[in-house]
C-alpha cells in the first residue's frame, strides 16, 4: 500500500504572514501513523517555510527549471529548491502546461533535474473538459503519464496527481466513478511499466476542488492515496480536516 499524502499547492498565493498558517498546519499534522503532509508555497516562501516546518511537515516547490544553473532569468532550479529545504516539487501542473506551454518532454526533463537534486516529484496529469466531452480523457491522461514519467521511478521519487482541468478551482469535483476509472487506469499503466511491487507503492493523488466536505468520499475510492489541494490548503482550518479525513 502506498503511504498516504495530503499536499497543499498554494499556487501564486501567500505573503510572509501566511507562514503562521503553515505553523498551524505543521502543529496539526505530525502524527507518526498519519499521512504525510506537504505544503508547496510560492518560491519566495520556500526557504522560510522549510525552516519553520516542524513535526514532519514537508515543503515543496511548484515548478523547477530543467537545468541546474545558468542564464535563465526568473527561473529557479531543482538544486536551488533542495538547497532552500524543499523535499518535493510539483511538475506538469495544468496551469503550467496552459500558461507556459509545458509539454510532456519538458516535464520529463524537469523530472530528471528534480531527481538529480534529490527531490520527489508530484507529477500532475489531467484532461480538459473538451478532452472529456470528446471521450478522450483516458487516452490523454495515459499519454501524459507515458510521456513524462521517466524509467526508474519508485515511491521514493514519484507521486502522481490526477487533476481534471475542469475540476480545478471550479468547485466542480469529478464524480467518484470518473475518479475511480482514471486512478485504476493510472495504476494499471504504472504496473505495466514498473511491475506490481514498485507501482503498487507509488501514491496516486486526486486534485480538483477537494475540501473538507467531499474529502472522505474521495478518499474512500480505491487507488486514491491522497489529495493535491489548491484553495482549501491556504488555511489550516480548511486543510487540517482534509488531512484528518485521509487518516
Ligand atoms: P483547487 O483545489 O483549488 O481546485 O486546486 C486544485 C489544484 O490545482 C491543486 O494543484
Amino acid at each position: 500500500m502506498p503511504r498516504k499524502l495530503a499536499a497543499g499547492n498554494w499556487k501564486m498565493n501567500g505573503l510572509a504572514a501566511a507562514l503562521a498558517e503553515l505553523d498551524t498546519i505543521a502543529a496539526g499534522s505530525g502524527a507518526e501513523d498519519g499521512p504525510e503532509v506537504a505544503i508547496c508555497p510560492p518560491f519566495t516562501l520556500v526557504a522560510a517555510a522549510a525552516q519553520r516546518a516542524k513535526g514532519g511537515l514537508l515543503v515543496g516547490g511548484q515548478d523547477c527549471h530543467a537545468e541546474r544553473a545558468g542564464a535563465h532569468t526568473g527561473d529557479v532550479s531543482a538544486a536551488m529548491l533542495a538547497d532552500a529545504g524543499a523535499r518535493l516539487v510539483i511538475l506538469g501542473h495544468s496551469e503550467r502546461r496552459q500558461d507556459h506551454g509545458e509539454t510532456d518532454a519538458d516535464v520529463a526533463a524537469k523530472t530528471r533535474a528534480a531527481w538529480d537534486a534529490g527531490l520527489r516529484v508530484i507529477l500532475c496529469v489531467g484532461e480538459t473538459l473538451a478532452d472529456r466531452e470528446a471521450g478522450r480523457a483516458l487516452e490523454v491522461v495515459r499519454a501524459q503519464l507515458a510521456g513524462s514519467v521517466l524509467d526508474g521511478a519508485s515511491d521514493e521519487t514519484l507521486v502522481v496527481a490526477y487533476e481534471p482541468v475542469w475540476a480545478i478551482g471550479t468547485g466542480r469535483v469529478a464524480e467518484p466513478p470518473q475518479i475511480a476509472e482514471m486512478h485504476d487506469a493510472l495504476r494499471a499503466a504504472l504496473v505495466d511499466r514498473f511491475g506490481k511491487a514498485t507501482a503498487g507503492a507509488i501514491p496516486l493523488l486526486y486534485g480538483g476542488s477537494v475540501k473538507a466536505a467531499n474529502a472522505a468520499e474521495i478518499f474512500g475510492i480505491e487507488n486514491v492515496d491522497g489529495a493535491l489541494v489548491g484553495g482549501a490548503s491556504l488555511s489550516a482550518g480548511d486543510f487540517l480536516p482534509i488531512v484528518e479525513a485521509l487518516g
